[in-house]
């Protein structure tokens, strides 16, 4: 079967920043959760990722779109933060001629977005004349991810967690728009981090012990069976 072919552009880049405010830049948010969009994808079965840019340098819109068109793409997905005095999350298709199929793509994007990221203001699907929308010959789709200049915001933008969010959103968001499955091999490392996890819970109760020394010993000998373990 042929791959999926999904284009992840990080906005803007090398001479231009983008927006710029609270200490951050555009370019190196959308690197960042660009690159952990693109990580999470690998992931899955069957899919291909191509970026339009590997690292900090300049790329016209033109050439992002021709990257796309190129290597004949089944999607464009291009990520920036927002500026200009507000605050949330806002997503945009072509304003012109789209397929039917990017509308629902981007219903279904914008809303595992929304779902993932939590308190965050929902300023809607947009459609505008965007360059990268229009150019590119496949269905396309340009996430607004927060507004740079807003302190709120910016607070967010910090947090490596929250970009991490952000970007599982849009991997969610792709996962049900082209109905994507997960590597049989990721499911077993992830059932693996999840034993991992189970082991952090572990809590020794005093409470069920007659003194805090039994307790110590049972979570001496939970350690020892390599089960991290906490007296509570
Ligand atoms: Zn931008």
């Amino acid at each position: 079967m042929p791959k999926l072919k999904i284009v992840i552009d990080w906005g803007h880049g090398g001479s231009d920043p983008g927006a710029v405010g609270n200490g951050l830049r555009e370019k190196d948010l959308t690197m960042k959760i660009g690159k952990m969009i693109g990580d999470m994808l690998l992931d899955y079965e069957g899919v291909e990722v191509i970026y339009t840019r590997t690292s900090d340098y300049y790329l016209s819109l033109e050439e992002r779109a021709e990257i796309a068109n190129k290597a004949k793409a089944d999607f464009f997905l291009s990520v920036h933060i927002n500026a200009g005095g507000g605050t949330g999350f806002e997503s945009y298709i072509y304003n012109g001629n789209v397929d039917a199929k990017t509308v629902v793509y981007q219903n279904v994007i914008h809303a595992e977005i929304m779902k993932v990221i939590g308190n965050v203001t929902d300023r809607g699907k947009k459609r505008a004349n965007y360059a990268v929308l229009r150019e590119t010959r496949m269905p396309a789709i340009l996430t607004e991810n927060l507004f740079i200049d807003n302190a709120k915001d910016a607070a967010k933008l910090k947090s490596d967690q929250f970009l991490q969010q952000v970007a599982y959103g849009h991997v969610i968001g792709l996962e049900k728009a082209f109905g994507l499955k997960k590597k049989a091999k990721q499911q077993a490392q992830s059932q693996t981090q999840q034993k991992a996890s189970d082991k952090k819970l572990y809590r020794v109760q005093v409470g069920a012990f007659s003194d805090r020394k039994n307790a110590e010993r049972l979570a001496e000998e939970l350690k020892k069976k390599g089960y991290p373990a906490i007296i509570v």
